[in-house]
């Protein structure tokens, strides 16, 4: 058996420069190497005539050599090479600059095949910088070229026979990763045929079957990993069944608002769950202001009433605070005694807290990670929320569960995510969507401008500030940075501001390299409306409330995903005054002026996120890293929803069948999956 796990360097044509050179292309071992994938194909394998061409394509030629290669030598040290070639339809000039080692590669009357950028000026057909090969030899033509990306200094022909020359040490020795009726079942094309042909494949078919493959593998492994995470919840364990007689009406009729509909229809779904003995495993997707909050503090009420205790984890400790007056605002008249639990509190009230819990004395504990702490024990732990749960992973939540007898879990999150992305995502959990805003919202006027009209949207931010309001500006980057020189830096942007555009007012800067405190005391005090710009990169993201704001600038928006900008569009429009978001903009590129508009157009975060996963990719989708899930290395959400479905089948059938890939027959499936994430998980 081959032994992928082998240093590159064995491979032949990997000197120990190229060792370094593939390491920061991610690869280190065999196996890395095979597996990075091509970025894109030229097919180069069909000759045209020289007739068909046309101007600004890349093309092959299958030519006879009809002149002497000819030198013009300008400018310094300049060389410009021509040479005339010909097929039984025209002429065509082949020109190279510089490349001088080409004057003794060609005779008169031979034929050879060209690849290379046509251009057709006046009826004069060139060729420029082609790559060539002589009849007969298929180097670097008649085939389909694989083109890998991003290399650095690997030129694409060094990478290649790397890749070509790891392929025959592998030899066809690899095992086989998925079962054979899987294969047979769907058709899939086997591993040692697909990694050959994934690189090289013979024609654009070949190449397709082999990646479907590998996308197929992939999403099942993740499918099957998730699905094994939640049988575990759904079958194995039993959970508490809270009290039937505890009506979440009680506390639906003491609001003062009227809960909208959908906000009733998750409260039913949770309900259920609380009082199924089954443990609850749910995500609350809802828009930014969608009234998650308060679905919660309902949850909590049934559980307190129920008599087990809930515990709240929000990502920031301004957060934790600011759900610590709604909850106490709507559960003290009830009885239910709600507390706080911070990293940074006095020793004594810290003791005092954990006390009172560990007696049963808080019903409710809000707090931020300091909740995970080994000392921090509940007496009776029943139901647990997370917010904003893409700053926690899997392993975290599965930390705070682990204080509670199997409590119930409730995943709240603002990032609108389409439905095909949350079953992949989440797949470990039941979804509930809030899909309505409270009535009497005001809607926020959205406005893309290209960066010229800089000056207007200072004195737009000015005329508002000096009525009282406050505004967020958002920057991609923290420092100034060589390589993104286009790019706003938080900064020097807050720095510009404060001494020479807003000196008459106070301009304070956050990032996610500063401590947590000097960022909680910057929080405070623009909340408490001490500073009136704050110019911060996207850590302001994250559910903070300050209803006085009411401008959101981003900087360079063009280098945000729309999720992303939806969701910092959702920290303005949180008070009575009308909000603006002003998204600057550079670039004259079609993609971006598309989502400029749908930015203005679509106040609906699942639209948003939709068209966002259509015009990027899931690669490159936000938030698919914070997720604590692999990114994919070759699937691509959105291209792949067919096979995502087919996986989901399956996956469903073998969740029946063998939930544990016990049987003979699934034990490839429980290798790759064992494999692939005994890090994070284990069956
Ligand atoms: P989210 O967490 O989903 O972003 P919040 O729970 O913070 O939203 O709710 C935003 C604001 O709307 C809060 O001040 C909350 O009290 C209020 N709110 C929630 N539900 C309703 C409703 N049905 N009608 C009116 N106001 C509501
Ligand atoms: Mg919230």
């Amino acid at each position: 058996m081959i032994d992928l796990k082998q240093s590159v360097q064995y491979v032949k044509g990997v000197g120990p420069n190229n060792v370094l050179l593939l390491q920061k292309l991610g690869i280190n071992t065999l196996e890395d190497l095979i597996t990075f994938f091509p970025r894109n194909y030229e097919d180069r394998s069909k000759p045209k005539k020289i007739y068909e061409l046309v101007d600004g394509e890349e093309a092959l030629i299958d030519v006879v050599c009809a002149s002497k290669v000819s030198e013009v030598r300008f400018a310094r040290n300049k060389v410009m090479l021509k040479m005339l070639v010909r097929d039984d339809t025209g002429d065509c000039v082949i020109t190279w600059f510089n490349q001088t080692y080409v004057k003794n590669q060609f005779k008169i009357g031979e034929r050879y095949q060209f690849y290379g950028k046509i251009s057709i000026k006046y009826g004069r057909v060139e060729m420029t910088k082609p790559v060539f090969d002589k009849e007969g030899l298929n180097k670097n033509t008649g085939k389909i070229i694989p083109i890998y990306p991003l290399t650095y200094k690997l030129s694409q022909n060094k990478i290649r026979s790397i890749i070509e020359n790891g392929l025959k040490l592998i030899s066809d020795k690899l095992e086989e990763t998925i079962p054979e009726y899987i294969l047979k079942q769907y058709n899939l094309m086997d591993l040692n045929t697909a990694i050959k042909k994934i690189h090289f494949p013979d024609s654009f078919e070949t190449y397709n079957k082999a990646r479907t493959r590998f996308v197929f593998e992939e999403l099942l492994t993740v499918q099957l990993a998730l699905s094994s995470l939640k049988s575990r919840y759904d079958k194995e364990v039993d959970g508490i069944k809270f009290d039937k007689n505890v009506k979440m009406s009680d506390v639906i009729n003491s609001l003062p608002f009227k809960l909208t509909k959908a906000q009733l229809r998750v409260l039913e779904d949770i309900d259920n769950d609380m009082e199924n003995i089954k443990p609850m495993n749910r995500l609350l997707q809802g828009d930014v202001g969608s009234g998650k909050t308060i679905v919660s503090i309902i949850a909590a009420y049934k559980a307190a009433k129920s008599g087990y205790q809930t515990a709240i984890m929000a990502p920031t400790a301004i957060l934790a605070e600011q759900h610590m007056q709604e909850f106490s605002k709507v559960l003290e008249q009830f009885g239910i005694r709600c507390e706080l639990l911070l990293g940074g509190m006095r020793v004594k009230k810290r003791r005092e807290v954990l006390e009172d819990l560990k007696n049963g004395k808080i019903d409710v504990l809000i707090g931020t990670h300091a909740l995970l702490v080994e000392d921090v024990e509940f007496s009776k732990l029943g139901l647990v929320v997370t917010d904003e749960q893409h700053r926690f992973g899997v392993r975290q939540r599965a930390n705070i569960v682990g204080k509670g007898m199997n409590p119930d879990v409730l995943v709240m999150t603002a990032t609108p995510i389409p439905r095909t992305l949350a079953l992949i995502l989440y797949g470990d959990l039941d979804i509930s969507i809030i899909d309505e805003l409270p009535p009497n919202r005001k809607k926020i006027e959205t406005y893309p401008v290209t960066k010229n009209m800089e000056t207007r949207v200072q004195e737009f931010i000015r005329k508002n500030v000096l009525e009282g309001r406050q505004a967020y500006v958002v920057c991609p980057l923290v420092e100034e940075n060589e390589e993104f020189e286009n790019y706003k830096s938080v900064i020097e942007l807050a720095e510009k501001y404060q001494t020479t555009i807003f000196p008459e007012f106070r301009v304070e800067y956050l990032h996610g390299k500063m401590k947590q405190k000097e960022k909680d005391e910057i929080m405070q005090e623009f909340k408490d409306g001490k500073i009136q710009i704050l110019v911060s990169t996207t850590v302001i993201e994250v559910g903070v409330n300050v209803p006085n704001a009411n401008i959101m600038v981003v900087e360079n928006a063009e280098h945000f995903g729309l999720a992303q900008l939806h969701q910092l569009r959702g920290r303005v429009g949180r008070g009575e005054y009308q909000s603006y978001c002003i998204l600057i903009y550079e670039g004259n590129s079609k993609t971006t002026k598309e989502r400029m508009k749908i930015m203005k157009e679509t106040d609906n975060g699942f639209i948003v996120a939709e068209k966002d996963l259509e015009l990027r990719g899931s690669g490159e989708f936000f938030g698919t890293r914070q997720h604590g899930l692999p990114e994919f290395k070759i699937a691509n959400l959105f291209e792949d929803v067919g096979t995502l479905k087919e996986v989901q089948k399956l996956t469903l059938k073998i969740e029946e069948t063998d939930p544990r890939l016990e049987k003979e027959e699934n034990e490839k499936l429980h290798k790759l999956v064992e494999e692939k994430f005994s890090n994070r998980i284990s069956i």
